[in-house]
């Protein structure tokens, strides 16, 4: 590489919230300007106003930051570069798409959609189908086949026009993809894309170059489906005589059960989101659901998406990976060239493991938060106690309330099977039995009542399920949980008393 500073870009069009793929694209960029010890850029490409949606822009900064992926440089955060908005840079591409002009690279064409949809039209008829190049350039209306002086007149009447690109007629023009390695394109069949429009707008292709050349980009990241544009962009940037980035395209993310490429529309169909954070579409109101939302940490997203089409190589099994890690191991060669599933379970399963992770303390604050929204109220050193005993078996935050209630809260209720099972004749006055030594004990931690209740089981010759099941249910409303000696010491003497006399009663 050369010693020029890496600089990459992310540039997503505004046009609804940033699809999970969106974020990798993004992840992969940022991954390779840290790891290169350069610059990575937002650019929001924003040129179709009418594909504009209301709070995207916002939407995607959003998520950048939630997964600490944050840009060196884009809106807001304003450098040499800027600015980074397409729209706010409209008056500048015009210069640009007259000089392929003046340098014969380009030309106007005057056809209307209409013409155009009747040549497309002739052209199915005929079983053809219709691309305007080299070909049939000539037969239509453009400044190529027009006499000068009327396509001066036809521009000065502010007749609509397009620009389009000149492609090569019969060129074999090499290119190189840095995952896929060196291809070669025949340039005839390619068509001469529309760069310009006579709204003053250039097209994607024009202002993505243009951009990219100003922002001084070296290598541009993105994904498969700009493969097919590459040809054109590599013309682009020969025509405008500019040295081209390097370009490196990113593989498919697929659907689950591996065909065909994860959409938008899957998630919630499948029952995970696609979203990095919940969006409410400003027109239809709808909903989708994102994984800030769900629960999950950005430290089990971020490794996820990483191994989506990345592995570090040399056959390690190694899965777990900070974000400092990822930029360590990084490269570009170790990006797949196929698609790859993605899996919603293997994403439970990082998120499984940073919460064994997460800090007790920080775990137990957001716990205090979430029970506040229930208004239960609760101590912070409680609630790290709890959080202790159930960290292992939760994977989400709110894990701590669905299997841990009775933390909380005395049992309503009393699981029907367990209480058949564990409740008989007897139990009534084997508990008496129990609370009793409860009472007794004076330091009511777990050892000590574990010692106290399981020396009198022992001692009385009693099996020890006839007496444990019925204390479990009691505290806990059914048969799960951690150590019932930790729970009893956790809930404290008096609710343990408590709770075993309300079984008493309801059982
Ligand atoms: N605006 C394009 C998109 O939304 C960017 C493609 C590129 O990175 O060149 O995907």
């Amino acid at each position: 590489m050369s010693t020029e500073k890496v600089r990459v870009r992310f540039a997503p069009s505004p046009t609804g919230p940033l699809h999970i793929g969106g974020v990798r694209t993004a992840l992969f960029n940022y991954l390779f300007a840290k790891k290169h010890g350069g610059d990575f850029i937002l650019r929001i490409e924003d040129t179709d106003q009418a594909r504009y949606v209301e709070g995207a822009e916002e939407y995607i900064i959003e998520s950048l930051n939630w997964c600490n992926i944050p840009f060196d440089e884009g809106p807001g955060k304003e450098k040499d570069a800027g600015p980074y908005r397409q729209s706010e840079r409209k008056g500048l591409y015009r210069e640009y798409v007259e000089k392929l002009i003046a340098s014969g690279n380009a030309y106007y064409a005057f056809d209307t959609s209409e013409e155009l949809d009747q040549h497309r039209a002739n052209h199915e008829a005929e079983g053809k189908t219709f691309i305007y190049n080299w070909h049939n350039r000539q037969k239509l209306k453009n400044s190529l086949s027009l006499p000068e002086a009327e396509v001066k007149q036809k521009i000065e009447a502010g007749e609509t026009y397009v620009v389009r690109f000149k492609t090569p007629e019969d060129e074999s023009l090499s290119l190189k993809d840095e995952i896929r390695g060196d291809m070669t394109i025949e340039t005839k069949i390619l068509d001469d894309k529309v760069l310009f429009k006579s709204d003053g707008m250039p097209t994607y292709h024009l202002a993505n170059i243009v951009d990219d050349h100003l922002m001084k980009i070296t290598h541009v990241i993105r994904g498969e489906e700009w493969l097919p544009s590459l040809a054109l962009h590599v013309l682009l940037y020969r025509a405008f005589d500019w040295t081209a980035p390097k370009f490196a395209h990113l593989p498919l993310i697929l659907k689950p059960q591996g065909k065909g490429k994860l959409s938008k529309r899957d998630g919630d169909k499948m029952g995970f989101p696609v979203f990095p954070l919940e969006w409410k579409d400003p027109k239809s109101g709808d909903s989708s659901s994102g994984y800030r939302e769900e629960g999950y940490f950005p430290e089990a997203v971020v490794n996820m998406l990483a191994l989506l089409g990345w592995n570090a190589g040399g056959g390690t099994e190694k899965e777990i990976y900070t974000l400092e890690e990822l930029t360590q191991a990084f490269t570009l060669e170790h990006v797949s060239k196929g698609g790859s599933k993605f899996d919603p379970d293997k994403t439970k399963w990082f998120q499984h493991h940073y919460m064994q992770e997460a800090n007790d303390e920080e775990l137990a604050k957001d716990l205090v938060r979430l029970l506040e929204e229930k208004e239960i109220s609760t101590s912070q050193e409680y609630a790290v106690k709890v959080v202790a005993l159930l960290k292992e078996r939760a994977t989400f935050l709110s894990d701590f309330w669905d299997m841990g209630s009775y933390f909380f809260t005395a049992p309503e209720n009393y699981d029907e099977k367990a209480a058949k099972k564990a409740w008989k004749e007897d139990t009534s006055e084997l508990m008496d039995a129990v609370i009793q030594l409860l009472k007794e004990t004076e330091d009511f931690t777990a050892e000590n009542v574990q010692e106290k209740v399981k020396s009198w089981i022992t001692s009385e010759g009693i099996g020890f399920g006839k007496v444990m099941q019925p204390f479990r249910l009691s505290l806990v409303g059914a048969m799960q949980g951690p150590d019932v000696f930790e729970i009893a010491a956790a809930i404290g003497k008096d609710e343990t008393i408590n709770r075993l006399k309300r079984a008493q009663e309801k059982l």
